[in-house]
């Protein structure tokens, strides 16, 4: 069943709906989201079962994986991320055209998870912004799906000019990203 996506809010008469530009692109990008996935473990498979015929994430308008990231507006991190592949996830964030948005599945990529170790990176908020964290070990296909569904809500609400803000600016110099 094809569920259409309900209109922004607007001003409606006979024969026409007025609205605003920013809502129109939100609406837009919010229901076409191009993951990426950057899938490492065992979260990993918990993502694969999220894109399967059970769970099926093309209903939210996400089925067109992107394993090139300048075809890309989401990254999807899932499973443990170790400390030497910290730069490589930092380069395909790089790569991504904005806007662009990132969801950390599962404990091991919000926070290094049970591996204390000296060889994992203790969060992918070390070297990328994060817009929505899921939690669990592993999460279950329904939690990944709450989180696309969070991205949705940040997709569709975000003013068309945060990213030239201030404020979004410095957030990437901390980072280290121009
Ligand atoms: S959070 Fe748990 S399930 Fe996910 S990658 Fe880490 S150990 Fe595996």
């Amino acid at each position: 069943m094809v569920k259409i996506v309900e209109a922004p809010a607007g001003i409606e008469g006979q024969g026409f709906f007025a609205t605003s530009f920013d809502k129109v692109i939100g609406m837009a990008r919010a229901n076409s989201l191009w993951p990426l996935p950057f899938a490492t473990s065992c979260c990993g498979i918990e993502f694969m079962a999220t894109m399967g015929a059970n769970y099926d994430l093309a209903r939210f308008g996400s089925e067109r994986m992107s394993f090139s990231p300048r075809q890309s507006d989401l990254l999807i991190v899932a499973g443990t991320i170790s400390k030497k592949l910290g730069p490589v996830l930092k380069q395909v964030y790089d790569q991504m055209a904005e806007p662009k948005w990132v969801l950390s599945v599962g404990a091991c990529a919000s926070s290094g998870g049970i591996f204390d170790t000296y060889s994992v990176l203790q969060g992918i908020d070390h070297v990328i912004p994060v817009d929505v964290y899921v939690p669990g070990c592993p999460p279950r296909p329904e939690q990944i799906i709450e989180g696309i569904l969070k991205i949705q809500e940040l997709a569709r609400n975000e003013s068309l000019r945060r990213r030239d803000s201030p404020e979004y600016r410095k957030m990437l110099e901390s980072y280290n990203i121009q």
